[in-house]
């Protein structure tokens, strides 16, 4: 039986914005559902550089973006959100007796709310997947796109493949815990950081990682549950057998805007939606874009950019929650947040 979920509003991506959005919601009274499509929360901070310090988030002279996800997320708990991981919201209409907007996911999750503020930053995320028979059953235990805590990694036999910063900064990084790592690239030249491969060849040069150029991922060879090799292949046919028990390819991340584009919003430039700076509202009315998807003329795709417009979407959508209620402005030192449990 398909169960329909009531809320006061939707949050489509939990990101460092849509977490936020939780908590200033939760400020004036409205609750929320947030929706991603990946399994964990903290989008572009979880996905791409859990580990990386960031210095711009005002009242943290450096901070870890996996770290910030943490705090923002207790910072969003007392408000209880219901999060729905793992499936992307893949459409949403107008209930126009009800005066709400209705969300359904990849899953078939329904939920119902009369405002729907969309955190979906630039887009769901997706790898992009080298082309390889059979490599989907080899995904979550031997091959991985994302290496969230590098402590997972350790003592494991890795082969990276990829000529990009992150190939390379993941190389010298799992050097320091893994059993052995090798980095096959198509080309003898790198696209990182120059230092970055200056790091790199001198690890090469003390073995404690090796690079395999020029080489491509062909083939792999396991039980189908784990990896015992990775066969790579050079432009003349010459094969070599990698003995690994982990892959890592580093190809990108696709990012797919997906259905959003077809909702009737009004879109920016580069796969934005188009705000009201003042209200962070859409052209559809209960409707609010934050984050990097929100764009307006000189916008800064920065975090701390997002939480303002999260607070403005908040404030702004009160009077659709509360029909009628005058909101009065407070600050969060008079009004505290509710008690944990
Ligand atoms: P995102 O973090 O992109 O999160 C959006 C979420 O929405 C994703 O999890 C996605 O899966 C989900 N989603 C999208 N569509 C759907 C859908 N249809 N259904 C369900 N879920 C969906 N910014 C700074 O301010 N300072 C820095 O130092 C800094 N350093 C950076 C370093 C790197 C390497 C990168 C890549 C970015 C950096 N940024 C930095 C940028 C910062 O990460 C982004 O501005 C921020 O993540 C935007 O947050 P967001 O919540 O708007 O979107």
């Amino acid at each position: 039986m398909q169960t329909t979920f009531e809320t006061d509003a939707i949050v489509i991506g939990a990101g460092p914005v849509g977490l936020f959005t939780v908590f200033q919601c939760g400020m004036v009274r409205i609750g929320c559902h947030v929706v991603d499509v990946l399994d964990e929360i903290g989008g572009q901070c979880t996905a791409l550089y859990p580990e990386k310090p960031i210095y711009d988030v005002p009242g943290f002279p450096r901070v870890d973006a996996g770290k910030l996800i943490e705090l923002l997320h207790e910072q969003a708990e007392p408000f209880k959100p219901v999060f729905h991981l793992g499936q992307q919201v893949v459409g949403l209409e107008r209930l126009e007796a009800e005066g709400k907007w209705r969300a359904t996911t990849s899953k078939g999750t329904v939920i119902d709310a009369p405002v729907v503020i969309i955190a979906a930053g630039v887009g769901a995320f997706g790898p992009n997947r080298p082309p390889m028979e059979g490599l989907e059953q080899y995904e979550g235990t031997s091959v991985f796109y994302m290496v969230g805590r590098r402590e997972s990694f350790r003592d494991r036999h890795i082969v990276i493949a990829g000529g990009g910063d992150s190939a390379v900064d993941w190389a010298i990084s799992l050097s320091e815990v893994a059993a052995s790592v090798k980095v096959v690239h198509r080309r003898a030249k790198f696209r990182c950081a120059p230092d970055s491969f200056d790091k790199l060849k001198a690890l090469d040069g003390a073995g404690e990682v090796e690079l395999v150029t020029p080489y491509q991922l062909d083939r792999l060879e396991g039980d189908g549950t784990t990896l015992s090799a990775v066969i790579v292949r050079d432009l003349d046919g010459n094969e070599r057998r990698l003995e690994a028990d982990t892959l890592l390819p580093f190809f990108g991340l696709s990012t797919n805007l997906g259905p959003i584009a077809e909702w009737g919003l009004e879109m920016g430039a580069k796969n934005t939606i188009a705000i009201d700076q003042t209200t962070s509202e859409t052209n559809q009315k209960g409707i609010f874009a934050v984050g990097d998807i929100a764009s307006y003329p000189h916008k800064l795709k920065l975090i701390l950019t997002g939480f303002a417009e999260a607070a403005q979407a908040a404030h702004a959508a009160f009077g659709y929650v509360h029909p009628g209620e005058a909101l009065h402005f407070e600050h969060s030192t008079t009004t505290g947040v509710p008690a944990g449990e």
